[in-house]
């Protein structure tokens, strides 16, 4: 099936029934859930939006197997007008929700691409595995399903390795093979929209330590495996909620749950790396330079949101007329000057692109990486910023009922306005988005989202500095100290890209955090 529509993906949904948790009951058909139709909606029109004749040229290309359009996300760019062809479809898909749907369609589909092109490395333990990466991305790629992954063990015990935990299956292991593949046990979190998805895919994140290889899983099966339970947490957007009241929470929420595993068979063709002697080693070398592809997905959809935030901060302060004080402009000009680096990062990383020894082209620089890295940063201060701006005026916003009531609504006409020109229904509704986006518990789980949602910022950052070339800015002191007399001061080249050699990440995903901060096989409080 060629790229689809958002019926066809709600048909599938309804096939699939996954065994979903939600408030204390079991939801049968997750399609007739009150709580998952919005998410469901927004994800259908994403669907939708590849098939409208005005974005069908950027969101789909032709299937390298049977020619029929297939989603952008899945392009592996070999030219540069590829690549900006990607960096198209995704901020456009960004652009649909303002940025507020970290993990719609085209997120996995980046993650799978990227399995495929780490074929090679997964077939160190066998051709079978490379193969089974790569016919993966092709069965996601052909019939266009939505994924969900799941890559962190539950906390627990955060001291200890998964192998030393109190119960060895707490933490998601395999329990051994049969000829129809291998049997895994325990939990993962944290599934983002697991319940409205077809697949999940796991692997872990953040390094095996040593011991753990029966941890070290790759693979990827239908949500409804059985076996395999999804326990959701309580929505943040309770129903029944105003689209005028709650304009991105009665929309966008995407629902979190943890993923238990109750001796679930994963299928031989769908194993790719399969938790036996050495697969911790195999994880931990997996290599991220597909991440180069990915971190384009998640800096555009972060780009749509700092915009989103500039253009509504502007929006609130004249609306109350506060843009003419001092302080109010030079916030307003902070978050104008984030928002133009971070386009500067997104589309200079694009500029900068290089190709690689495969043919495959990716974003340039570290750029896109080191903006990830302080997203959760400027976001904070985004949402701080907002909130100082607004200040009481989030709290004498009446409901769409308030303004229904004609009892109230003159009160409402002359009270709740804002400056001249500004009716009251105008300020109502942007100080409802403003606080939808910052303070509802919607905006809250979003500010956790930003920070968190490819690793724990604070060793994801200091493995930037582990990894880093630091060389060339260490010359540069030599040079400060007098110790390279007589030599030439570089030029900096025409070409940016070519002095800043894309240099092939060999960590992995898994090994993204300093070996360091791993827990050890000795018990720390011990
Ligand atoms: C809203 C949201 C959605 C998410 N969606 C997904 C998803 O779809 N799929 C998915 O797989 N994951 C998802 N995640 C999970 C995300 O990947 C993790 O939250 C992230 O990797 C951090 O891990 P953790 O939450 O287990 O924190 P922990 O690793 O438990 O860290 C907790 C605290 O302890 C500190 N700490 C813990 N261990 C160490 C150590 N060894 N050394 C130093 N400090 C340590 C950390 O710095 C942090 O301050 C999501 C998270 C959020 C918040």
């Amino acid at each position: 099936m060629p790229a689809r529509s958002g019926q066809e993906y709600v048909e599938s949904l309804k096939k699939c029934a996954p065994n979903v948790y939600l408030e204390g009951r079991r939801v049968v058909d997750v399609t007739a859930e009150p709580v998952f139709q919005e998410p469901i909606r927004a994800t259908a029109e994403q669907y939708d939006m590849q098939l409208d004749p005005a974005y069908r040229e950027v969101m789909t290309y032709p299937s390298p197997t049977t020619g029929h359009p297939v989603s952008t996300s899945f392009l592996i760019p070999h030219t540069r007008e590829e690549l900006v062809k990607k960096r198209k479809h995704f901020k456009l898909r960004a652009d649909h929700n303002f940025g507020f749907m970290g993990r719609a369609p085209d997120f996995m589909n980046q993650f799978v691409t990227g399995w495929h092109l780490m074929a090679g490395r997964f077939a160190r333990a066998g051709a079978r595995f490379g193969e089974n990466a790569t016919r993966y991305y092709e069965h996601v790629r052909e019939r266009d399903l939505f994924l969900t992954h799941m890559l962190i063990n539950p906390q627990i015990d955060r001291s200890k390795t998964s192998a030393q935990q109190e119960d060895p299956f707490l933490h998601l292991g395999r329990v051994g093979e049969t000829g129809d593949g291998i049997v895994v046990r325990g939990a993962k979190m944290l599934g983002t929209m697991a319940p409205v998805t077809e697949e999940v895919a796991v692997i872990p994140f953040g390094g095996v330590p040593p011991g753990d290889d029966a941890y070290a899983l790759a693979f990827a099966i239908p949500t409804s495996t059985p076996g395999l339970t999804f326990i959701c947490r309580e929505t943040v957007s309770p129903l029944p909620r105003s689209r005028f009241d709650h304009p991105l929470s009665s929309r966008f929420e995407e629902m979190d749950c943890i993923a238990v595993f109750e001796d679930v068979l994963v299928p031989w063709d769908r194993v790719m790396v399969d938790g036996s002697l050495g697969s911790g080693e195999i994880i931990n070398t997996l290599g991220a330079d597909f991440n180069a592809l990915l971190n384009m997905q998640t800096s555009a959809r972060m780009l749509s949101q700092l915009e989103f935030f500039c253009g509504l901060a502007m929006r609130l302060a004249d609306a109350i007329g506060i843009t003419g004080f001092l302080h109010v402009q030079e916030k307003l000009g902070e978050m104008l000057s984030q928002m133009e680096i971070a386009r500067a990062v997104f589309y200079g990383a694009e500029a900068m692109a290089q190709r690689l020894d495969n043919g495959v082209w990716v974003p340039g620089g570290h750029g896109l990486r080191a903006f990830h890295l302080q997203s959760g940063k400027i976001y904070s201060r985004f949402v701080e910023i907002v909130q100082t701006l607004a200040a009481g005026g989030f709290f004498y916003a009446p409901s769409e009922a308030d303004l229904a009531n004609p009892e109230v609504r003159p009160m409402i006409d002359k009270f709740v306005r804002g400056r001249a020109g500004i009716s009251a229904e105008e300020r109502i509704a942007l100080f409802k988005l403003a606080w939808d986006a910052t303070g509802e518990t919607f905006g809250q789980r979003m500010a956790q989202y930003v920070r968190f949602y490819s690793g724990d910022p604070i060793r994801l950052t200091a493995g930037f500095y582990m990894q880093y070339d630091k060389a060339p800015l260490l010359e540069i002191v030599e040079r400060a100290l007098g110790r390279r007399e007589g030599e030439r001061i570089p030029v900096s080249p025409d070409d940016p890209a070519g002095a800043i050699p894309y240099q092939p990440d060999t960590r992995g995903m898994a090994g993204t955090y300093a070996t360091g901060s791993l827990p050890t096989r000795q018990d720390q409080r011990g």
